[in-house]
């Protein structure tokens, strides 16, 4: 195996802390207070009714977002396991890197931010994770939110994205311009492996794709099926599939773990500082598996997210959407009083978008029909 990047973990002990100082906890550090934090948060929660690909009217047995974010904690930690890195951080945010998604997946993150560009706003959901755990969350006597570390906070702003000094003086605490530790560069592409691969699952069973699509489209899913069918010449194809998506995972896995050694030994990093102030993230796949989740990518778009099972249910969802928003703004008094109290302090558009980024898809669906009948 690899070897690890101990000299590259972010140590607990040197966090930046917390906004409101707390004292130590006799028996978990600080990065394990927060993932238990985050577990018990009702954002979390609310992960189980929230669409990752497949709506739960099609099937049971697809993922939702929280069980596709217990896969992404998964892969996540053994890599940060086996690199040495501290597995708690990676734990708390693989656990938060979806909080602040909307229901109705991607569909309803990009109508949300279509509609809050009318009004000159945005709508991002690591945006909308920080205020969730900075804010929203009410379940302290002393602090609002979760007062979580420093660490965490950035680790969830800047997950998917690094941040810059252009992106405003809001946010000018996070160090923009500086990449995160190495925690939280994981959570990306442990994403990125953990829908692919879940999203291949996914359409398999829904029968959106078969073995002959996927051979054709993907090398090394078809030299795998060869393989496989040499092993177990007995197998089923459902089984001959698994066998295969496991390995694929596993590639990919093993893929993110050597990848990154390399980089981190190739730009001679030896601290978390220099990890940061390096131009780009070290978090990578191997040039092979790049190639690979290239690959697997670019077929899901083709056969499943660009399918018209996919395509209707989007076109219905960004619908309601904004019929929804567009109903509160032209009358934000309609809101719940919880969130007419917020009104006096912020525009109308931001309430109004927090509210529906909160919902989960069944709740959206019971206020849908409670409205519009
Ligand atoms: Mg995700």
């Amino acid at each position: 195996m690899p070897a690890a990047l101990a000299l590259l973990r972010f140590p607990v002990e040197q966090s930046r802390g917390r906004r409101y100082p707390e004292s130590r906890h006799p028996y978990r550090n600080e990065f394990q207070r927060d993932r238990d934090r985050v577990i018990h948060a009702r954002a979390f929660r609310r992960l189980e009714n929230k669409t990752q690909v497949f709506p739960a009217s099609l099937s049971d047995h697809f993922r939702n977002r929280l069980t596709h974010t217990i896969e992404v904690s998964q892969l996540s930690r053994t890599v940060a396991v086996v690199l040495g890195l501290d597995e708690s951080l990676v734990e708390v945010l693989a656990l938060a890197h979806d909080i602040g998604h909307p229901p109705f997946a991607h569909a309803g993150e990009e109508e949300l931010d279509r509609q809050m560009q009318r009004f000159g706003a945005r709508f991002d959901h690591n945006r909308h994770a920080l205020r969730i755990v900075e804010t929203f969350e009410q379940r302290y006597a002393r602090f609002p939110g979760l007062n979580l570390t420093f660490e965490v906070r950035e680790g969830i702003l800047k997950h998917s994205k690094d941040l810059s000094p252009a992106d405003g003086r809001e946010f000018d605490e996070y160090l923009p311009g500086l990449r995160p530790p190495l925690e939280a560069q994981i959570i990306d592409l442990a994403d990125e492996i953990a829908y692919n691969t879940a999203d291949l699952d996914d359409a398999w069973s829904a029968g959106l794709v078969d073995a002959d699509s996927a051979c054709s489209a993907i090398e090394e899913f078809a030299a795998l099926w060869e393989r496989e069918a040499t092993q177990f010449p007995g197998a089923t194809e459902r089984e001959r599939f698994y066998e295969v998506l496991r390995q694929l995972v596993d590639a990919l896995v093993t893929g993110l773990i050597e990848g990154t050694r390399e980089a981190s030994l190739a730009a001679g990093a030896g601290s978390v500082e220099e990890v940061r102030s390096h131009p780009v993230r070290l978090v990578r796949l191997t040039e092979e598996t790049q190639r690979l989740n290239r690959g697997l990518k670019h077929f899901l778009h083709k056969m499943v997210y660009g399918s018209e099972t996919l395509l209707a249910e989007r076109r219905a969802s960004t619908a309601r959407i904004a019929q929804m928003f567009t109903y509160f703004m032209d009358d934000p008094e309609r809101l719940p009083e919880s969130y007419r109290e917020g009104l006096s302090e912020q525009p109308a558009h931001r309430i109004v978008c927090d509210y529906v980024a909160g919902m989960t898809d069944r709740y959206f669906e019971k206020t849908y029909r409670e409205l519009f009948g």
